[in-house]
Formats: structure tokens, sequence, C-alpha cells
């Protein structure tokens, strides 16, 4: 799996604490440059988990272009980073390609585009259909841009269109959020995601709250927008496959199902992390040095304890439908791990928020609702 981290955006949303920068005409060139040179160095890192092929290139499950907003990046530049990704990797028909999009930045010549250099899926950050909402949080686009955006995607034959909804916003009611989801699944899109809305205390939304200038959303009524997105995407048909994710049958996010699968992948790009199995690499958050590096990218790596990989994977396959699988446990970590998490599990079964199929453990729907605090409880 690979994932480049484009990290410019137009604007600042007042709620978002991922790493971008709204300088990128000085810098977009050399950041190209960059992660190419990035990728030639770092194609190696997946050796040992993907397989190989005669030419000794690796055979990719999936590609992602994540940010930031990788649409605020022009043809031409995405067309060289593609050229050095069949240069390091290969691509199979099954290879999942996955580019986030802002909704202003689709139009049909771009589709054509992205169409022609292999993506085969488009993330739409939409959020919200409330303009209101929307001009809130600082988002460039409307919610007729929105609409327009999906309809553009798919008359371009990029059929495989999810969205992004967020829940739990300020000023939010459940009557606003019911409605975004009514809009959301009556449109042609394959897949959600949709999260509740995490105040970071070092952004402009987190600052507002602070001074007391905007009032965070009800604890109870993000419950029951949470309920809400349940009940209306079960109604539209989709499947529930992970706690924040829904998609129309057979439209699961391969990218995403490998993180929640603990599947070794590589990210390239300032802020990008990577994982091998074993370490956890970080890029730093820093365009400028990024780009300056001389050689390999300024980075840390983390060796995972034994600890922290178990805590890992439990949590990670509690969010999924599947669930966690104890043997798969046993297998990976040992019976005395395997036994001791069981253990710590006694109480969310008692109290009806896990159920036991057999070796599986699986979240029961009042379960959903306190997810976190379950997870902390099998914490070893
Ligand atoms: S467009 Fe996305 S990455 Fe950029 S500031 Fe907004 S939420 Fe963050």
């Amino acid at each position: 799996m690979l994932y480049l981290h484009i990290p410019f955006c137009s604007s600042r949303c007042i709620y978002c604490d991922f790493y971008s920068t709204t300088a990128q005409e000085a810098w977009r060139p050399r950041f190209v440059e960059t992660m190419v040179r990035e990728m030639e160095i770092r194609k190696d890192y997946l050796r040992p988990a993907e397989p190989q092929t005669a030419e000794s290139r690796h055979a990719l499950r999936s590609v992602y272009f994540g940010g930031g907003t990788p649409s605020r990046l022009t043809e031409a530049e995405v067309e060289t980073i593609f050229g050095a990704i069949h240069r390091c990797f290969v691509l199979q028909p099954q290879t999942e390609v996955t580019f986030e999009a802002n909704p202003d930045d689709i139009t049909p010549q771009r589709v054509a585009a992205l169409r022609r250099l292999g993506i085969n899926r488009v993330s739409l950050g939409v959020q919200t259909f409330s303009d209101p909402l929307l001009r809130l949080l600082r988002r460039r686009h409307t919610a007729e841009g929105a609409r327009q955006a999906v309809e553009t995607l798919v008359e371009g034959g990029i059929g495989n269109v999810s969205i992004d909804l967020i829940y739990g916003l300020p000023r939010q009611t459940l009557a606003d959020f019911a409605a975004d989801c009514r809009e959301a699944l009556s449109l042609p899109v394959t897949h959600l995601s949709s999260y509740a809305l995490s105040v970071e205390p070092a952004t402009p939304l987190g600052r507002m709250v602070e001074a007391g200038t905007l009032r965070p959303a009800d604890e109870d009524l993000t419950l029951a927008q949470y309920e809400t997105l349940l009940e209306s995407t079960a109604k539209a048909g989709f499947d529930h496959y992970e706690i924040s994710n829904f998609c129309r049958p057979g439209y699961m996010a391969r990218h995403n199902s490998g993180y929640w699968q603990g599947i070794p992948y590589l990210g390239l790009g300032p802020g990008a992390h990577s994982y091998d199995g074993t370490s956890r690499r970080f890029n730093l958050p820093d365009l400028r040095a990024y780009c300056q590096a001389q050689a390999d990218v300024p980075h840390e790596t983390e060796t995972l304890s034994l600890t922290a990989r178990v805590n890992e994977f439990t949590f990670t396959a509690l969010r999924t439908r599947q669930g966690l699988d104890l043997q798969q446990l046993r297998e990976r970590f040992g019976k005395d791990i395997a036994d001791a998490v069981r253990r710590e599990a006694r109480r969310s079964l008692a109290g009806g928020l896990l159920e036991a199929h057999g070796d599986t453990l699986r979240l029961t729907r009042q379960g959903l609702f306190v997810s976190n605090d379950v997870m902390s409880d099998l914490m070893i």
C-alpha cells in the first residue's frame, strides 16, 4: 500500500489539524521533485511484505493520494508522480487508486485527466450540505458545488466515489445532519465516511471553543446524529463495515481496510507515516525541510513494543464489522496475549457492549456508541 501526502490547501478549514500549507505556488515544483526522489530512495520499504514480480518491482494493493488537497496539484505534477509510481511499483487491474479532491477542483477535463492516469476512485471532502455550516467551517465549496462534483465524476467515468460527512458540528441540529445523510445517500456515491468532529486545541475552532465564542456540540445530540447515520445508511442498503465507514455492497475501501488489517504501508511526503509491521516511521511535518533534504527526508522512527502492537491490532480489528479474531491474535502474538485480551473483554461482554461468536469478538450496536471506552477496557 502506498500513501502520498500532498500538503497543499487553498485555505485552512477551522477544524483541521492535518499537516498542510497554503504557500503552495512557491513550493509545489520542488515538492514534486522531492516526492519522486523519496519514492525512488524508499521503494524497497515494503519489500518483505508485498509480493515482487520478476522485475523486482512491488505489486501494490492500493495507492492513496491524501492531504492536504491533492487536487491542488496540476495535471502535469500528478503525471510526474505517476511516472515515478510506474517506475518503482506495479499497478495491477485490481489496484485501488484513490485521489482526494475538493469539490471545486472537479471539472470534466480534470476527471478525464485523472482517468487517463489510472485513478479509479475519488474521495470528495463534502463534510456537509449546509451552506451556512460550510461557511462556518471555512470550506471553499458550496452544497451545490458538491452535488455537481459527484455528477461530473460519474458522468466522466469515475463511478467509485466516496464522500465525507462530519457530524457533531457546532450549530448543526439533528435535522441538519439527517438532511446531510439524505442528500449524500441520494447521490450516485459508492462509499460514505462519516466522523464526529474532534475539536483540536491547536486549531482556530479549538481556540474559538476555548474563548467561548463558539459552543461545541452537545454530546447527546452527537450520539443521536450517529444513530441517524446508522439508520439512514442501513435503509439505503449500505454495508456498515467499520465504525465510521459505509459502502454499497462490494465497494469497501481497500486502502483503509488495509490499515485496519495491519497491512504494512509506505507513506511519502511531509507528515506522512509508514509502517513495516514492527516499526513506524514519521516524516516530519515541515515542507521546507522536506524540499531541502539532500538524501532521505527528515523523519523519526519508533519501534513498536509488543504491547503497542497488540493494542493497535485489537483496536483496529474491533472497529470493523469482522471484529477481533482471537485465533489470529493467538497466531501473531501467542496464547498468553490472546487469553489476556479475552479476560479484559469480560466486563464489556457482560455489559452487552461486546458479543462473542466463537473466537471472534464484535462490538454490539450498543457498543458502537461507546466504542472508545470498550477499546480502552481491552488494553493490555
Ligand atoms: S481542505 Fe482538508 S486538509 Fe485542507 S485544511 Fe481543509 S480539512 Fe484540512
